[in-house]
């Protein structure tokens, strides 16, 4: 699906890497030549100049690893950016199916690969999970479909069958005598087949939103084909509207698509994409991966990896550095800089605290003092206003000097003393510290 956008950046990433130094201008043209690559990929307008105007921010604020070429570095960048935008948080991208009997409801366009995915999910939860798993069709006005999802069942596993068919019933019966059905029945899943229309209408989506209100459903996915571009974009966005959906399912992944439509989706809608239809058979389904998409559109794997490898490397060094600083008792701006780089490296403050057990106060301490991510940006540009020297040296900060610094980073003077007073504090901390040893940096503070 994504072969011409993967052969497009590749060629980017061609005249980037044979390079030593990159200039701005360099970086301005390649961030140029993605967003057309992007655009031509039909992905959402303002979905690619996020992307773009993220890849330009974190270009410009890294710091270079002498280890790895620039050019090696954009691509770990535009990997990133590309994770991030398909969605990096990987327990959001599972089935949530754990308390039984978990309903899913399934909801879409008629025709967008609703039926055949709900095979495609439950067979794989019978297979992988050993799930006892349970599928009601509620489009009563296809009986075909109804029989199209008893057959998918067959095929599934022992261990998936369909509700028996009762002629005449309504979507909302249906979905209670399931219910009922599943819990009877010691089912570990049941699966909701909502019926679909070819467009959307107000009575389909009334119906869907009917059901989901009585089934109560762990999860409400949305299918999507990915092959309609960006009027599967639009009907998530309509869907979400009415309905409490959980995730996205991308099918006909496997056609020969320009792929915007799976890159804008989860960006544009905020929701997680969950599985990937591939084929038309039941085994046709990928667990969404956004490190592995990514990884096949930008094809540059080894490069990736490096670069990772290179940034450890070079923050254990910073660290050691920092560290023996502090045994002699140094803290100046420039750490404070790179402390603060550190935390919205680590997903700002809520990521590093999030990550440490037993910092409660610290945690609490910091909620009071108002620090947030956008804080942490701005302190990090005020510090960035000032000269290396005065960086080195704080001392040399006066009143006329704190008044430039204020301006170049158009903020009040109080902003710019505040940062000085959290430095005199976080230094004479240090300092108190220091005796007892192992102090790396703010995480190790905080512990
Ligand atoms: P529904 O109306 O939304 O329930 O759609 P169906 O499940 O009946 O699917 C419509 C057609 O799309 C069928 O012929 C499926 O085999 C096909 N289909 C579904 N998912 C995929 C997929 O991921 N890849 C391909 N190539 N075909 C698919």
């Amino acid at each position: 699906m994504f072969d011409a956008l993967s052969e497009r950046l590749g060629s980017i990433f061609d005249g980037l890497t044979g390079r030593g130094a990159l200039s701005d201008k360099d970086v301005s043209e390649a961030l140029r030549e993605i967003r057309v690559a992007l655009l031509e990929a039909d992905v959402a307008l303002p979905v690619v100049k996020d992307f773009v105007e993220k890849v330009r921010e974190r270009a410009v604020g890294e710091e270079v690893i002498r280890s790895v070429k620039p050019g090696q570095q954009v691509i770990k960048i535009v990997y990133d950016a590309l994770v991030d935008m398909l969605g990096s948080d990987e327990e959001e991208n599972h089935l949530r199916v754990d308390t039984p009997p978990a309903v899913v409801m399934m909801a879409g366009l008629q025709g967008s690969g609703k039926t055949t995915t709900t095979g495609k999910i439950a067979k794989r939860l019978a297979d992988r999970g050993k799930k006892k798993v349970l599928l009601a069709s509620l489009d009563v006005r296809r009986p075909a479909a109804m029989e199209q999802l008893a057959i998918l069942a067959k095929q599934a596993g022992e261990t998936v069958s369909s509700l028996p068919i009762i002629p005449g019933q309504l979507p909302a019966d249906i979905a209670r005598r399931a219910l009922q059905a599943a819990k009877i029945g010691g089912y570990d899943v049941l699966f909701l087949d909502t019926a679909g229309r070819t467009s959307i209408d107000e009575q389909m989506m009334s119906e869907a939103a009917e059901i989901a209100a009585i089934a109560n459903p762990s999860e409400v996915l949305l299918v999507a084909d990915a092959l309609t571009g960006q009027d599967a974009v639009e009907t998530a966005r309509r869907f979400h509207e009415r309905l409490p959906l959980t995730g996205l399912v991308l099918t006909r992944m496997d056609g020969d698509g320009r792929g915007g439509a799976a890159l804008s989706m989860r960006a544009v809608t905020g929701l997680p994409i969950k599985f990937l239809g591939v084929g038309e058979k039941l085994d046709g389904l990928d667990a969404f991966d956004a490190k592995r998409v990514a990884g096949r559109i930008l094809g540059q794997g080894d490069i990736i990896s490096l670069v990772e490898k290179a940034a450890e490397h070079y923050d254990a060094e910073k660290a050691e550095r920092m560290a023996a600083k502090l045994k002699k008792g140094e803290f100046d701006l420039e750490d404070l800089a790179e402390q603060l780089r550190q935390m919205q490296r680590m997903g700002g403050l809520g990521g590093i605290m999030g990550m440490m057990p037993g910092v409660r106060k610290a945690k609490e301490a910091m909620a009071s003092s108002n620090i947030d991510d956008r804080v942490l940006k701005r302190q990090e540009a005020i510090i960035s206003s000032m000269t290396r020297q005065e960086r080195r040296k704080p001392a040399l900060l006066n009143a006329s000097r704190r008044k430039r610094i204020a301006a170049g980073a158009g903020v009040d003077v109080a902003d710019v003393n505040k940062v000085l007073k959290m430095h005199q504090q976080m230094a004479t901390m240090m300092k108190k510290m220091r005796t007892k040893g192992g102090m790396k940096n703010l995480m190790g503070m905080a512990q």
